[in-house]
């Protein structure tokens, strides 16, 4: 792979604009997060001076540290926070980040909503969804995202805005279980939509480095991707170590 960043970008946004002609989808979407986790500020700032604005990552004391001085220097930058996120951290979390794609509980939401109110912001969050035993987190039936889908409906934490879904396929070779696994997300995510015609749950979070063309072809409208862009992570930044 290339040492340079602008050229995986490059590679990443074509593969995904091709991705979507052979899926019959319409070009642009697909939008593709930046996983920048484990990877330092010049980095992310390479990947902004390319061109591009959307970045992930996965733990809140690395992504503060991070970013809150990169989103100062380019405030048309934007922030997803993508890992299992601990209540405690939900304050830093919301500080920074425009979307929570890790919500696996009702607990989180009302964190959120206290903490947004606090400090005056709205933020967006995806329902992650338990579909693969790769992702230790995620609401493990459509019951219970339904739960949580009602819980916002109900109007009980206003400054949260619900956006959709989002969730990780096994980590394995088996072409047919990654499949499966996105496949089940979608079909969940039409069931909910029909439950809560209300709520806009357009996107769909689905689709890393080695499954994301899978993903776009089973109707992922975002996928996150690191390793294809930034290189390997350190050997500390694999998530069994976490
Ligand atoms: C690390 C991570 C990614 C990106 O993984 P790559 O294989 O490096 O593209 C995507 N989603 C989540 C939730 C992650 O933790």
């Amino acid at each position: 792979m290339s040492q340079n960043i602008a050229e995986n970008l490059g590679a990443v946004l074509s593969a995904i604009r091709q991705a979507e002609r052979a899926a019959g989808r319409p070009e642009g979407s697909v939008r593709l997060l930046a996983v920048s986790k484990f990877h330092p500020a010049a980095a992310v700032v390479s990947a902004i001076r390319a061109g591009q604005l959307l970045f992930g990552e996965n733990r809140v004391q690395e992504a503060h540290s991070k970013f809150a001085p990169l989103l100062a220097e380019f405030p048309q930058a934007e922030l997803h926070i993508i890992g299992q996120l601990q209540r405690n951290k939900v304050r830093k979390a919301a500080e920074i980040a425009s979307c929570i794609e890790s919500v696996d509980r009702i607990e989180l939401i009302e964190e959120l909503e206290k903490q947004c109110a606090r400090l005056g912001k709205t933020v967006r969050i995806l329902f992650e969804y338990h579909t693969g035993e790769a992702s230790k987190s995620g609401f493990l039936s459509s019951d219970a995202l339904a739960q949580a889908a009602a819980y916002c409906g109900s109007g009980a934490a206003p400054h949260v805005i619900p956006a959709g879904f989002m969730t990780m396929a096994p980590f394995t070779d088996d072409r047919a279980a990654v499949r499966n696994s996105f496949r089940t997300m979608r079909k969940t995510a039409e069931e909910i939509r029909r439950r809560f015609p209300q709520m806009s749950l357009e996107t769909l979070s689905m689709g890393m480095s080695n499954d994301f063309v899978t993903a776009v072809e089973e109707g992922s409208t975002e996928v996150r991707i690191g390793t294809a862009i930034f290189g390997e992570r350190e050997a500390f930044g694999n998530e069994e170590a976490l």
